[in-house]
């Protein structure tokens, strides 16, 4: 039977009595497969006798579109069901007034791994990104963690958050989850047009193409970018748009001047509204 809490002090009073170890899984609902998937990691780490978490919570001061967060799905109950098919112990559910004072003004802020890619097109969204799982450590207390590598940037900057914060819970990656046409599983995939959802497939096929140019032992990263550009851009729907395409070093996700050591092709592309990230790690 899963317990479901929303407020931090029950959550809190029943993870006391729960079995070491707790693994957390943060979410932020309109679970999918890839989310599914990290919930069977998270198992998979505790054992039978250990116990998964799953928070979910639409945190309204990652997003930088009020559009986005007001268009955001919530099956709620869909989600627990789900939840409770995966055997997940707590659902930790909380409403945002509970988490956020009115005149809340303290934030975690990064000042290096946030500047290129969705950091630089998404003002705010880490600092909020980072917050919220701060907040989540430090409620709930897990001793371990899982992220999916989909959000790559995101993992870069909670490995970070944990190294530099001194914070005691163990991050785990796990790979992306995809649909067998190539598309990464995403909540806002559900916002897409038939249409859209057809063609969006492109994306990873555009980053695959430009890391098919690396065995050549070409270095120069405008070759990977432009190559990865036009077949993003090669008959696309009229409302597709690239948001950013960037080639980054993997561990700095600083942009590259030469490609000599792992770096991570990645974007962000829009139809529409709805806005769908992939990355592809490359290997010279
Ligand atoms: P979200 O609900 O979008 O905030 O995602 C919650 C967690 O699920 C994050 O750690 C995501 O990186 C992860 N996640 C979302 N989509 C996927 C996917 N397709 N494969 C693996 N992990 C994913």
């Amino acid at each position: 039977m899963i317990h479901r809490h929303s407020e931090v002090s029950s959550v809190r009073s029943v993870l006391k009595k729960l079995p070491r170890p707790h693994a957390l899984v943060p979410t932020m609902g309109a679970l999918h497969e890839g989310h599914l998937e990290l919930l069977r990691a998270a198992r998979e780490h505790v054992g039978p006798e250990g116990t998964v978490i799953i928070s979910i919570f639409v945190n309204p001061i990652q997003f930088d579109r009020p559009e986005d967060l007001t268009s955001y799905p919530q099956p709620l109950e869909q989600d627990l069901a789900l939840c409770e098919a995966e055997g997940v112990d707590v659902a930790f559910v909380p409403e945002a007034a509970s988490l956020y004072a009115s005149d809340h003004s303290i934030l975690v802020t990064d000042s290096l791994l946030s500047k290129h890619l969705c950091g630089a097109t998404r003002p705010g969204h880490f600092d909020g990104v980072l917050t919220i799982v701060l907040k989540l450590f430090h409620i709930l207390h897990p001793d371990l963690a899982i992220f999916g590598k989909k959000d790559f940037q995101q993992l870069a900057l909670i490995h970070r958050m944990v190294r530099d914060l001194n914070v005691s819970v163990k991050i785990i990656g796990h790979p992306t989850v995809r649909e067998e046409d190539g598309l990464a599983l995403s909540s806002r995939n559900r916002r897409l047009t038939p249409a859209h959802r057809a063609d969006a497939p492109r994306i990873r096929r555009a980053l695959s193409a430009a890391r098919d140019l690396a065995p050549s032992g070409e270095q120069n990263p405008q070759v990977y970018l432009d190559a990865a550009r036009h077949h993003l851009l090669l008959e696309a729907p009229a409302d597709f748009k690239i948001d950013y395409l960037e080639f980054v070093d993997s561990l700095s996700l600083q942009p590259i001047s030469k490609f000599v050591s792992p770096a991570t092709l990645a974007t962000a592309c829009l139809y529409g509204d709805v806005r769908l990230i992939d990355h592809i790690e490359i290997l010279p």
